[in-house]
């Protein structure tokens, strides 16, 4: 099942459609359940260096990445992605809090 959220494309500034999914991990290797929006995509990101499945913009097609959506804006704070993230994920060069 996917999850629908809004958000602000940072880099065109549109409104667009971000998801998440049942058991997603932050900067996903696992390929998505069936049923996939054309915007979650398996794209290389530059700040982790790696490819993974990524939301992106539907107008300008550049990823939302993972970092962003989950910890730095909190798109999915709500369904309770965040609180997982912060036991798993160290913040590059500092804390999460
Ligand atoms: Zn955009």
């Amino acid at each position: 099942m996917f999850v629908e959220r809004e958000t602000e494309c940072w880099k065109c500034g549109a409104v667009i459609k971000v998801y998440t999914w049942e058991g997603h991990e932050l900067w996903a290797k696992e390929c998505p359940e069936e049923g996939r929006p054309a915007s979650v995509q398996w794209r290389f990101s530059q700040d982790l260096g790696e490819e993974y499945w990524v939301n992106t913009c539907s107008e300008c097609g550049i990823i939302q990445g993972d970092w962003f959506l989950y910890l730095e804006d909190l798109v999915f704070a709500d369904i309770g992605t965040k609180e997982e993230a912060q036991g798993v994920v160290p913040a590059p060069g500092g804390s999460v809090d």
